[in-house]
Formats: structure tokens, sequence, C-alpha cells
């Protein structure tokens, strides 16, 4: 069971003052022994505080339902998907006659912004459980698919970045065929995702996401910024300008974190002195962005701005939804990008990786692991992957390893015994037959050649900027990042007259920040603080 007694912050309990606050705002119910309060997969289900009696929390992710946490007497039901708005992945019965008071998801996210002592011990409880259940053996989502194919690591990168539980059943396993036979389908069907009482087969990022509630209908009304991009710098934005009374909607094309959420671990962020991996912090800025009322959406892409005579921006998405907004933020950050090699594109998700969290880490156990690049990311990436590959070659073109790297991450990286420096190297081939199998490596300075075998490759080099979707009235420097502010004072496409604050583009309304704007330290930290700058920009446009 999730629940032990000594547990205080995953399973508060709610003061008589605190239980009279959600009397005032929700409504007495009582529940007969056995009798649901809500169920598994249910849409927008209430909060419960429990009165009198206990409520039982089941998991039904094992087939027969399994009791997972005990509710009794001035504790309450619930967890994240309160927050997001998304489908209960647990369900909740009474455990004999209880009394409860239920409130609505929609009144207790309004309530987190409003009774700060109460919204923390909720939200820490919130948080916790889910780290319990997830840690319990709880199954999640069941994805069947080969953990080398391409499209299964894509819904696996979905999955992660929207932080939804799920167990891969890998389809070269005796499980992972025993999940096929289960659902009758084939290997060619895969990959395959159990939904709900639904099998979805070879499902798109949109499929997933309108099944599991991610994706959800934006209602139809004017928005004071329109959020593209949820990294660092996008999410800061939204936590900004939600608290700050913005009507704030936030769009992705994959889910929250952006590159920080492929971070195995952030050292260098203050305030977390042992460090913490950037899918924790994402997920942090998201809950606390929904808490301040932001509205999320993801998987989407937008197609198109147009500003209308009145000033307001008409936005059309990738799925056909338009939305109205008088502001736009662009904060769609950078990637990494493919070497300039044939193979490398053949390889990507199968052995070519630009990106190293546990999904790929998993992929690489025992054997040669080859990292490229001398940036931050790069060693990070070797520092992580060392913890499970046998041994890591780090790649650098040049000789100096503290040219482009933290120190104290360089110096790590040169006291771990499993990582090889390999200076003046370049890879230069890749060869395998469906997998990546050998990398070939050359010395760019005496011309020697070494192939390596090797099932994995992680390339961290040349970020590229996410501005191919802009309309051609916003100026890009000569590497594609936006530029704004005083570097754009005299640009021809500025309206004439208009002086563009710090973080607006040559197109009035639209502003860039984080790693896509031209001349920013490419950075966490950075990205937030430019996040945040860009709200101050959009109040004042807004006056
Ligand atoms: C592996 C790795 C490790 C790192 N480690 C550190 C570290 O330890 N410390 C540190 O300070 N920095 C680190 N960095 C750098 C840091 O993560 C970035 O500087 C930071 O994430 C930039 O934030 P951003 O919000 O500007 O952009 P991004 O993080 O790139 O986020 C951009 C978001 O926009 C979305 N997007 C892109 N195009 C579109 C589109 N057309 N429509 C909708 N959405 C779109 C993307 O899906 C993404 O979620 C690391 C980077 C990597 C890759």
């Amino acid at each position: 069971m999730l629940h032990e007694p000594s547990d205080n912050a995953a399973f508060p309990r709610l003061t008589e003052e605190e239980l009279a606050c959600l009397e005032d705002i929700g409504t007495v119910r009582r529940f007969s022994d056995g009798e649901q309060l809500f169920d598994l997969g249910e849409m927008d289900y209430s909060f419960f505080a429990v009165k009198s009696g206990a409520v039982r929390i089941l998991d039904h992710s094992h087939g027969e339902p399994r009791e997972v946490a005990l509710h009794e007497a001035n504790s309450f039901a619930g967890d994240v998907d309160l927050l997001t708005g998304r489908p209960a992945v647990i369900s909740a019965v009474a455990k004999g006659d209880c009394e409860t008071i239920e409130v609505t998801a929609c009144r207790i996210r309004r309530m987190l912004g409003e009774i700060p002592t109460l919204s923390d011990k909720l939200l820490d409880a919130f948080q916790l459980r889910r780290a319990r259940l997830e840690s319990s053996g709880f199954l999640g989502i069941r994805l069947a698919g080969s953990s080398h194919s391409k499209e299964t690591m894509h819904l696996q990168e979905f999955f992660y970045k929207n932080k939804v539980p799920h167990t891969l059943f890998d389809t070269d396993t005796d499980a992972g065929q025993k999940l096929l036979r289960e659902w009758d389908v084939t290997e060619k069907d895969t990959p395959v995702l159990g939904c709900g009482k639904r099998v979805v087969c070879k499902p798109s990022l949109a499929d997933v996401a309108e099944c599991l509630g991610i994706c959800r209908d934006i209602p139809d009304e004017l928005y004071d910024v329109l959020i593209v991009g949820a990294g660092p710098a996008g999410l800061a934005a939204a936590v900004y300008g939600a608290s700050e009374g913005l009507q704030t909607l936030v769009v992705d094309r994959m889910g929250p974190g952006g590159q920080a959420g492929q971070s195995s671990r952030i050292e260098n962020y203050m305030g977390f002195p042992s460090g913490l991996t950037g899918a924790d912090l994402a997920n942090r800025g998201y809950l606390q962005a929904l808490k301040f009322g932001a509205q999320f959406t993801a998987p989407v892409s937008v197609a198109s701005i147009v500003q209308d005579d009145s000033g307001v921006h008409v936005v059309s998405f990738c799925t056909g939804q338009k939305v109205r907004t008088r502001t736009v933020l662009i904060a769609t950050g950078a990637s990494y990008q493919r070497l300039p090699l044939d193979a490398c594109e053949r390889f990507e998700g199968m052995g070519v990786y630009y990106s190293a969290t546990s999904v790929e880490a998993r992929l690489c156990r025992e054997s040669t692991a080859v990292v490229v690049g001398g940036g931050n990311s790069a060693g990070q990436a070797a520092m992580f992957l060392s913890q499970h590959a046998a041994d890591v070659r780090l790649l650098l073109r040049g000789n100096d390893l503290r040219k482009g790297m933290s120190s104290y991450l360089a110096d790590r990286i040169e006291k771990q015994s499993n990582i090889e420096v390999m200076c003046h190297t370049e890879l230069c081939e890749m060869a395998g037959d469906k997998h990546l199998e050998r990398v070939e490596i050359r010395n760019n300075q005496t011309e020697e050649r070494e192939m390596l075998d090797c099932p994995s490759a992680f390339i961290f080099v040349g970020a590229k900027p996410h501005t191919e979707w802009l309309p051609d009235s916003v100026a890009l420097d000569d590497r594609g990042f936006v530029m704004t502010g005083p570097m754009i004072h005299h640009h021809e496409k500025l309206p004439e007259g208009r002086t563009p604050c710090e973080l607006e583009t040559t197109s009035p309304g639209v502003f860039a920040c984080g790693d896509v704007r031209s001349g920013t330290t490419k950075r966490c930290a950075f990205a937030v603080g430019d996040g945040a700058l860009a709200i101050t920009c959009v109040h004042q446009y807004l006056q």
C-alpha cells in the first residue's frame, strides 16, 4: 500500500478549520459501502475530503483492482490530475458508510490560488502520491512495441514529457508477445496502446493525446498571451503571466519540458544545491502554471499567425483550430542537429539519439556509448550514460573540454573512470543492419580511423532554432534566431515609428524569449529569466 501512517506529506490530515473551508466551497455527500466516488478514466472527477468512514483508492492497471491507499476521516482523495484535467488513473470507492465533502475539480483549482496554506498541503500531497503510485508497481498505460522502433521511442518521449505513467512491453520479449496475443494484434500493428478499454494500433501523437485527455478543446475566448513552446522559458512566462492575471494559453508540439526535459541532472540552477532532473524542474513549473490558471494543450504546432485590423492575432494550429490573442510569445527553443552523414537519419531512434534520458539509457546497457559534442548537454549525457553503459567515448572536435562546458562538469568527467574523452575526434561513419551496430571515428589531426562496436550514438552538436514556422514579418538573424529589442531598432521589417520593447520582435505584439532569441545564453536559468521579462514586455504592450 502507498499509505504508511507516518507519511504525513503524502497523506496529510485536514484540520477542522480546513474541512470547514472545503465545506464552504463543496457539497456534503454520503456513500454506502462499495459505492463509487469516481471511476478509472473519469474526466473532471472531483476532490473528496473524508469527514467520517473511509475511502479506498484502487489501481486497475494489473487487471484485478488492487488497494493502494485508504483515506480515513480528515484525509482526502485526489491527485495531480485534478490540476491537469486528465482522466483519473485510479478509482475511489467507499469502505463502509462514509460522509465526504465533494469539491469539483474546477473549484479546487480556483481554491489553490486563494488559500495558500491549504493549497501547499494539497499540492505537495498530489505530487508525492503520484510518485508513490508510480513506484508501487502501477503500470499506467500499457504500450506494446519494440524498444528498437522509432515510433515506439517517439510515443515514449511523448509520455515522458507529459508525465504519463506508462509501461513498455517490449515485443522482443515474452511479456510483449503475450500482451500482443491478449490484445489479439500482431507485430505488424505495433506500436499498440492500451487506452482504457480500447486498443489503438499505430497511434499518432494526436490520437494518444485525445485518448489520454492531454489535448483538449480550447475555449473560444480572447487570450492576453499565447505562449508557443513549453520549455523553461515558456513555462516561466506561463507562471508569471497567469499569476499576474493574464489569460494565458500555452501550446507545445510535444509537451512541457523542452530541452531541459532531456537533462538527466541540472546542477547549476539556483536553489537546488543537489541538482534536479530537467523533467522534475519542468513538471514543477507546469503544475505551478496550472495552479495559477494557465491553460495547456499538446501536441499542437502553429500553422499561421495573422494580425487583424483591431491588432488581435488570429493564430491557426495544425489541428485546424484557431485562437484569438492580444500577444504571442515565441518560446520554441532550439534542438540538436543531425550529423552530416547519410546514415544518421536512417538510424534515428534506432541507435542515434538527441537526448539521454532513462528511456535511451536502457538501450545502451553494458555496451559502448558514443557521445558527440563539447557543451554541457554532451557532458551531462556522458555522465548519466556512464552509469548505464559499460563505457562512454566523448568525442570532441577541438582539444579543450572546458571551452564549451562548465568546469564542475568537466572535472567530473575527467574523474569518471569509464568515460574516455577523445579530443580532435569526429564521428565519420555509421553502420548496422536495422539498428546501429558500429561507428567509425576519425582523428582530425592525424586522420587515423577506428571502428567501434557501439549500438548507440548521442548527438549534441549544432543547435538550430525552431523558427521555420514564423511569418515573414518576424526578422531572424543570419543563423535563424529571432531578433528582438535594440537589435531591430532600424530593421526594415519594423513598422515605421515603432520602438520595440526589449523582447519584442519586428512584428508588433509578438515577443520572443529563451534559446530561440538571438544573443541569449543557452541555459535554463537564463531562459526562465527571459520568460519572466517577456511578461513584463507583454504588460507594457497591453497598456
Ligand atoms: C541534454 C541537455 C542538458 C542540458 N543541461 C543544462 C544544464 O545542466 N543547465 C542549464 O542551465 N542548461 C542546460 N541545458 C540547456 C537548457 O535546457 C536550455 O537552455 C533551455 O531548455 C532553453 O529553454 P527554452 O524554453 O528557451 O527552449 P526549449 O527548452 O528548447 O523548449 C522549447 C519548447 O518549444 C517546443 N516547440 C518547438 N517548436 C515548436 C512549434 N513549432 N510549435 C510548438 N512548440 C514548439 C518544443 O517542443 C519545446 O518544448 C541542457 C540542454 C540539453 C539538451
